[in-house]
């Protein structure tokens, strides 16, 4: 079925027969289309594909399934999450403003201030769970507001819905990073958003075996103006990794179920251990965002940090686990464990990171698909 038929089918649905019908023969598996060009039938007419930096059919049909998994009217597929944010702040123009969460992925924080920066761009840094930080910090020249939620690493929850309505109010574009819960979880354009942002190295691929983003608009205007920005600059996804990324996505529901029931009894049994002194995790109904991620979203995700006494600690933790990786990025079956300060987060100046919460103590873990009983034993005897 082309997705537009299938957007009155649930999620998981819609997600299980992504490419399926896409191909003449009946194929069930959505084919992988290598051509990188495309004959024409006659001068001036196409077959609706040129050349496939410009489009491609595997590419399309994995396009067309994020744009109505998110809602959105445009998808558009990229060859990593930095891709996608970059050809998205390629929208902004020297002299322009943003807000951002500052609890934040690492890299974007380095690309905004390394790169868009010396182009001309500025970025402040806000609790985004805070309205009122969020609207001081609005400028004449304040284009945009981009959010992560739950946040990086600390798992801050930002009211996506409060602030639709403040970025509409203020003519902002108002850009939601739906990394940590994808839309089997959290569908940030039904709640006012107008860009969700994706690193589908994460979740959305889950197997720590794809490198790939993406950008979805809520609007077909904005979706063409970010099509044009990425055939103009070129950071596309391969046919074969827009394969492998749909095929991955089969199984996107299941596995964020798993996900985040593992996570919740993980962070409740840290909680009672006397070797951590905090734990981070949106489902703890002691975490201040827990009654507003109860309303915003369909589960509370994979991802927690917690605190340990000490740095040493913290160390000696990574060093002892035997079934838990010490690794960075997340998302994937797999469960990886990393330290912020020193891996994610090392391209936030350390007195900044440390304001922000994210010291030597502080451990993130994505948690995996694993049985729980084994990632329990796994922990129990690192902290010993
Ligand atoms: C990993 C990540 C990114 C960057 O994505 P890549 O696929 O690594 O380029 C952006 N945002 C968040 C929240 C991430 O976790």
């Amino acid at each position: 079925m082309r997705e537009e038929e299938n957007r009155d089918l649930t999620l998981e649905t819609r997600l299980v027969q992504l490419g399926v019908g896409r191909c003449q023969t009946g194929a069930i598996s959505l084919p992988i289309y290598t051509s990188a060009t495309y004959r024409h039938p006659a001068v001036g007419e196409s077959t609706g594909y040129d050349y496939t930096r410009s489009g491609n059919p595997t590419r399309a049909a994995l396009e067309e399934g994020l744009a109505t998994l998110e809602g959105g009217a445009r998808g558009l597929a990229f060859s990593s999450g930095m891709a996608a944010l970059t050809t998205l702040f390629l929208h902004f123009a020297a002299g322009d403003h943003l807000i951002v969460s500052e609890d934040l992925y690492g890299g974007t924080y380095r690309v905004i201030e390394e790169i868009f920066g010396k182009l001309g761009l500025a970025a402040s840094y806000v609790d985004t769970g805070d309205l009122a930080a969020v609207e001081a910090a609005i400028r004449p020249q304040t284009k945009a507001l981009l959010i992560e939620t739950p946040g990086n690493p600390l798992l801050g929850i930002a009211d996506i819905a409060a602030l639709a309505h403040l970025t509409r109010r203020h003519d902002l574009l108002f850009i939601v990073d739906n990394t940590f819960l994808t839309p089997a979880l959290q569908r940030p354009l039904e709640l006012g958003a107008d860009v969700v942002v994706h690193s589908a190295t994460k979740y959305l691929g889950g197997h720590s075996d794809l490198c790939a983003g993406a950008l979805v608009a809520r609007e077909a205007e904005l979706g063409e103006r970010l099509y044009f920005l990425q055939n103009a600059t070129g950071a596309i996804l391969s046919p074969q990794e827009s394969w492998l990324l749909v095929r991955s996505l089969k199984t996107l529901s299941l596995r964020m179920e798993r996900h985040s029931a593992n996570a919740l009894a993980i962070a409740q049994w840290l909680q009672q251990h006397p070797e951590v002194e905090a734990v981070y995790y949106p489902g703890l109904p002691e975490h201040p965002g827990y009654e507003l991620a109860k309303r915003q979203t369909h589960g509370f995700g994979g991802m927690l940090s917690f605190r340990v006494r000490t740095a040493e600690k913290a160390r000696a933790v990574l060093e002892k686990l035997q079934l838990i990786s010490f690794a960075e990025s997340l998302g994937g079956v797999e469960s990886l464990m990393t330290l912020p300060a020193v891996q994610t987060h090392s391209d936030i100046p350390k007195e900044e990171r440390e304001r922000r919460g994210v010291s030597e103590t502080l451990l993130r873990f994505s948690v995996g698909i694993e049985s729980v009983d084994d990632l329990i034993a796994d922990l129990t005897q690192a902290l010993s």
